[in-house]
């Protein structure tokens, strides 16, 4: 972990061939953790092709990360590769001095990258595992976001990715689950004390994806039938995802904040 979409089968789908853009992000500057595979490379794609250059933070996956790169350089944008870990508030705040650097501004920030492990008893979860967990999955969103949210102009947008077990925990998945619940609500107190700032706040929480988070924390067994206890019997590829972030980046969103996009195949948040 973190895994790597080239080795999985079938590869997922980021919407590499049917993402067509219309200009609807075009001139912003976007930064996305997580950027190099799964929701965040899907996101990457869409918002290259709707104008806009492309940031994209990544732990060390750096063959996932050249390949998205170069699907942002064929659209004609400009793509940043931050690779380090967002655990380290000294490396969030630096990626996005460079972003701020190398563009001169940061209009989107999508806190997009999460680790999960699933453990079935209390006792397996490390104390060191707890805390890594809640460090790259909330501590960086609020380091990613202080930093940010000092160059947003009106009009700017953060985009953090939650999870339908945000209200729905998966057991399972005890300290990944409850930072779930945290992004959540934090996306919901940081909406209000940004909005007079003109930023908007907004989440985005998926249902089951297929991505390399999935093979990377979950049994054969259990990958095999991922997605299928959900009304459309299937798992999201990627670039379903992609729509509910577009749409929340782009002006005419302009009253939308502090809100939850649940992508869930129908399943019901709560
Ligand atoms: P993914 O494996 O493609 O993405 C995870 C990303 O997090 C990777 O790009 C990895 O580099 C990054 N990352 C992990 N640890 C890091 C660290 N210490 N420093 C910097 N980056 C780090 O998987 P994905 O499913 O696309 O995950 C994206 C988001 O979607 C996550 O927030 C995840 O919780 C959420 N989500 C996924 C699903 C699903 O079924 N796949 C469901 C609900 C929510």
């Amino acid at each position: 972990m973190p895994g790597s979409f080239t080795r999985m089968d079938p590869r997922p789908d980021h919407g590499e061939r049917s993402w067509r853009g219309s200009g609807r992000l075009k001139g912003h500057v976007a930064l996305i953790t997580g950027g190099d595979s799964g929701i965040g490379r899907a996101v990457a794609i869409a918002y290259a092709r709707e104008g806009a250059h492309v940031a994209i933070s990544y732990l060390d996956e750096s063959e996932d990360a050249k390949d998205t790169e170069s699907m942002i350089l064929e659209c004609g944008q400009q793509c940043l590769l931050l690779p380090g870990d967002i655990s380290d508030p000294e490396h969030c705040r630096a990626i996005v001095a460079a972003v701020v650097e190398e563009f001169g501004r940061v209009d989107i920030l999508v806190n997009n990258a999460a680790h999960q492990q699933l453990f079935n008893e209390i006792d397996e979860i490390s104390d060191v595992e707890w805390q890594r967990t809640f460090a790259i999955n909330i501590h960086a969103m609020f380091y990613l976001s202080k930093a940010a949210a000092k160059h947003m102009k009106d009009g700017g947008s953060i985009i953090n990715t939650a999870s339908i077990n945000s209200d729905q925990p998966n057991p399972g998945l005890l300290a990944y689950a409850t930072t779930k619940g945290a992004v959540q609500n934090f996306t919901a107190g940081l909406a209000q004390m940004l909005a007079g700032d003109g930023v908007r706040v907004n989440c985005v929480a998926p249902g089951p994806v297929w991505t390399p988070l999935i093979p990377g924390s979950f049994a054969a067994e259990k990958v095999s039938e991922f997605g299928a206890s959900y009304p459309m019997g299937r798992p999201a590829q990627p670039v379903e995802l992609a729509s509910a972030y577009v749409m929340l980046a782009e002006p005419m969103s302009s009253y939308v904040s502090g809100a939850t996009i649940a992508v869930t195949g129908g399943k019901p948040m709560i």
